[in-house]
């Protein structure tokens, strides 16, 4: 018996006429993610889409694995693909579900017939293999209304697929569905997180990374890549740039007053990162402040940023606490390279005592000595562009 993957669409069945669309774009992904594992077909039948391997050699557990990182999809499971004969269905499908309802008490049948030259009706299906299933696992009943599993038998062209372990998939809307978001990437726990978050609902991303040789390492790029590629498993690959920023850093620890180096910092990134967001088709920037956390969270210090950004920015993590955050770093594998000590441009010139509370118009005073022009022409010309999958 070979085995396929079956998909439940999550959110997407509230898209109304809009499903297609979402529906397509889910279909892309996985025929672009699952490539890497062999071949396989992919079809949508009413509400749930299967992916069926066209020969021994795909990898089938890996595949499994991969759907779970795709966005858009609600549930997913395996089944079992059986040839079209009610006896060889009755005599092989208890073993196959064995495991599934191992630990369930109650369940219920439903059958569908694609095929409408199968010899049994649908009400005929359910009820030759539920008595099956009962009279091979005694602990098993029948529950129409509210079973804790539903087994379905769905009759299609090539087999009768019967569906055995189910899994959670990863919720969200597919990649792609919401517009490009330009993520600003540090090398620490938050902005991964409020990529994955972002990539979530829908969102391509496009990744900006600050580096500031010779304060800050190689291995502080290597950190940020390797990030970025964790977060690529969920959103598909990610177009990164790195911007250098030493020269900003250092002409503003020359001329800036010192409680307001992150502020004129921070400003800086988001100027440069709102004109290269909208060069590379963004409609929005992202960063991972979460209100307070720093002295460059406070609501003060976020209002003094946003106005120098073109662009809307978005804080995805803005109403976390850390151990919020520091869950979801876990669950994407960001969260061991996250907490390597390789130093960030942020913590090269950090203020004895940042100004948290900055007034209209003092950041324009701290920064008039800047050349803030050429200087955001020079770290644009001297951008690297990589692609991270
Ligand atoms: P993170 O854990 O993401 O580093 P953080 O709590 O350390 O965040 P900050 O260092 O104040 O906070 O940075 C706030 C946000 O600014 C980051 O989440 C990130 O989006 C952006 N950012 C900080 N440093 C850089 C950098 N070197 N390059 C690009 N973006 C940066
Ligand atoms: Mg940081």
């Amino acid at each position: 018996m070979k085995e396929v993957i079956l998909i439940k669409d999550g959110e997407l069945s509230l898209k109304g006429l809009n499903r297609n669309i979402f529906e397509d774009k889910m279909i892309s992904t996985i025929k672009r993610r699952l490539k890497r594992y062999g071949k396989f077909t992919v079809s949508k039948s009413q509400s749930a889409v299967y992916i069926e391997p066209e020969d021994e050699s795909f990898d089938f557990s890996a595949a499994l694995e991969s759907v779970g990182r795709i966005f858009g999809i609600a549930a997913f499971s395996r089944a079992g693909a059986f040839d079209k004969d009610i006896d060889v269905i009755l005599s092989q499908a208890p073993e196959y579900l064995k495991d599934t309802l191992k630990d369930v008490k109650t369940f219920k049948i439903e059958a569908k017939r694609a095929d409408k030259s199968f010899p049994l009706t649908s009400p005929e299906i359910c009820r030759e293999l539920g008595g099956r299933l009962l009279g091979t696992f005694h602990h098993l009943k029948v529950d129409v209304h509210n079973p804790e599993i539903i087994i379905t038998v769905e009759v299609r062209e090539k087999a009768a697929y019967i569906r055995g372990a189910q899994y959670k998939g990863a919720g969200g809307l597919p990649t792609g569905t919401s517009g490009k978001s330009a993520v600003l990437i540090s090398g620490g726990i938050d902005s991964p997180v409020a990529a994955y978050l972002m990539a979530k609902r829908g969102v391509s991303l496009f990744a900006i990374h600050f580096a500031s040789p010779p304060y800050t390492s190689v291995r502080a790029e290597e950190k940020v890549k390797t990030l970025l590629s964790k977060v690529a498993r969920y959103s598909g690959t990610i177009k990164l740039a790195i911007v250098p920023f030493t020269e900003i850093q250092e002409e503003m620890g020359k001329c800036c007053p010192e409680d307001y180096f992150t502020l004129v910092m921070r400003r800086m990134m988001m100027r440069i990162s709102s004109i290269v967001a909208a060069e590379n088709g963004c409609l929005s920037l992202t960063t991972g402040e979460s209100l307070g956390q720093v002295a460059s969270q406070t609501m003060h210090a976020i209002a003094a940023t946003d106005e120098v950004s073109a662009l809307p920015v978005f804080r995805p993590l803005i109403g976390m606490d850390k151990e919020e955050i520091v869950v979801i770093s876990k669950k994407i594998d960001a969260f061991n390279t996250s907490i390597l000590p390789y130093e960030d441009c942020c913590t090269v010139f950090t203020p004895r005592h940042p100004q948290t509370r900055p007034k209209k118009g003092q950041c324009e005073k701290a920064e008039k000595n800047l050349d803030i022009e050429a200087l955001i022409e020079r770290a644009i010309a001297g951008i690297e562009y990589t692609f991270i999958e």
